[in-house]
């Protein structure tokens, strides 16, 4: 869901299907906490990539898609 512009009013919309909320309080508030946690979890793989050296090759490999694997189904949750 992304925020736009319409009718002088935020609406959050999904760019997949188009659906369309309006951005109420209740709603703003539940998409700041959603963003905050997509952005910590794109710290985490920053983190993880910051740390190669500690891992070797194969682990970090594995660390990684987990990581985004676990970014992409939270933003699908929020979908
Ligand atoms: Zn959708």
């Amino acid at each position: 869901m992304v925020p736009v512009k319409k009718d002088g009013t935020t609406v959050l919309k999904c760019p997949k299907c188009g659906y369309e909320v309006k951005l109420t309080e209740k709603a703003k508030e539940g998409y700041r906490q959603r963003s905050e946690v997509s952005e910590e979890k794109k710290r985490g793989v920053m983190v993880a990539e910051e740390r190669r050296q500690e891992y070797d090759q194969e682990e970090m490999e594995e660390m990684r898609r987990l990581l985004l694997e676990n970014l992409q189904e939270s933003e699908r949750e929020s979908d």
